[in-house]
């Protein structure tokens, strides 16, 4: 497997490298960022989210607690009526970030928990005791599902638990077992999703809208165009390179991984710290209330998103490139295209007249000059583009012939 630092960035799959980081760093500190690439075969999208096992960093959890229990805020059922003092006894550990993937042939006991017959049937103490399932597993971490159209279309009981555990942050499970009480517990665990939405069943928006709306983002990847691209891909999955590659594994890879993880972990720390700027609050309000965008999931995605982004791109604060940055990959799932035609075009004339009046605000209290160009937002006009180019791709919002 190719590691992360090494996998292929181009234009078309650069947001989905941004989610993951986002995602990841917004995790580690317990606050999920569900997101949805979807896009054709072979654009990459799952290898590029298994590949981001390489760089989670770690948590610790109190020692042994298959639910991944917090030592500061413990919520499973064995943990959480522990005292601080009961808690230091037992001890801590740190273990990385659990990283877990739903089959779509699993089972519900599977998924959310089941009754632990071991502990049943033993002869000494025979005990009703739960086993944890995946997702509870997942709690402070990442879930994986492939092909979630699918999913949606055949497993509606699995589909009925992801909208419990998406439906707030922290959302919950409940874990039912004959003769057992109902468990239901809180989890943290931020889904990721991929779909193909040109195959049977069709786009997740059409199938289960209501899951759709709970991914934050959904990024739309898109195949390489670039000949030197395609070209690199050929010459770092030859046979030969392979075979290369994993004879020397090598110390280089574990480095470049570790700077991966130790920028989240400092991006994660700063996410606890970052407030958006009340102009850029204000500005997605306006843009819910005149667009009449429905879902306030939505306009949180676009506040939670672009901190996170203007975090993970060094910026010392938000810029309302930032938040434009964030619009199609919120709204794409969520409004039609006319609708998402006519927020892009507001940012494009709306946009620059109020980033010019913040820029005039931002000039008094500190000199910036390099930041200009992030204030003004300019960029061709938009309704000359298939609808298509206009969702997928984010340079639009940003660049182009003023
Ligand atoms: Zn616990």
């Amino acid at each position: 497997m190719i590691p992360f630092y090494k996998l292929e960035r181009y234009e078309g799959n650069q947001n989905l490298f941004d989610l993951v980081m986002m995602s990841i760093a917004s995790t580690s500190v317990g606050e999920p960022l569900h997101f949805h690439a979807e896009g054709l075969r072979g654009t990459g999208k799952t290898t590029i989210m298994r590949a981001a096992r390489d760089i989670l960093p770690n948590i610790t959890r109190i020692k042994n607690c298959v639910f991944n229990c917090n030592p500061l805020d413990p919520h499973c059922p064995h943990h959480k009526n522990l005292s601080e003092a009961e808690i230091k006894e037992i001890g801590t550990e740190e273990i990385p970030m659990p990283f877990l993937e739903i089959s779509h042939s699993a089972k519900v006991g599977t998924i959310s928990g089941s009754i632990d017959l071991v502990k049943l049937t033993d002869n000494d103490t025979p005990e009703a005791r739960l086993l944890p399932g995946l997702i509870p597993q997942a709690h402070r971490g990442i879930l994986f599902v492939d092909e979630i159209n699918r999913l949606a279309d055949t497993s509606p009981e699995i589909t009925d638990i992801l909208l419990d555990v998406m439906g707030n942050k922290p959302g919950h499970i409940q874990i039912e077992e004959s003769g057992l009480p109902v468990v239901d517990i809180p989890v943290s665990v931020s889904v990721w999703a991929a779909s193909n939405p040109d195959e049977e069943p069709g786009a997740l928006e059409e199938i289960r809208r209501q899951l759709s709306d709970r991914f934050d983002m959904v990024c739309y990847m898109e195949r390489p165009k670039s000949v030197d691209v395609l070209a690199h891909m050929l010459k770092e999955n030859s046979y030969a390179n392979k075979i290369r590659k994993n004879r020397d594994i090598k110390q280089e890879d574990y480095q470049k991984n570790d700077e991966f993880r130790n920028n989240i972990v400092e991006w994660s720390r700063r996410y606890e710290e970052t407030e958006l700027p009340d102009f850029l609050r204000n500005y997605i309000a306006r843009l819910y209330l005149k667009h009449n965008l429905e879902s306030i999931r939505a306009i949180e995605a676009m506040q939670q998103g672009a901190i996170l982004y203007s975090i993970i791109k060094g910026h010392d604060k938000a810029l309302i490139s930032d938040v434009t940055q964030m619009i199609p990959l919120v709204l794409k799932h969520r409004v039609d295209g006319d609708t998402l035609l006519k927020v892009v075009n507001d940012i494009e004339s709306r946009g620059t007249k109020e980033g010019r009046l913040d820029f005039m605000k931002a000039r008094k209290n500190k000199k910036e000059p390099e930041q200009d160009e992030n204030y003004f937002q300019s960029g061709r006009s938009m309704r000359d583009i298939p609808r298509n180019d206009l969702i997928n791709t984010e340079k639009t919002l940003t660049t182009g012939e003023n």
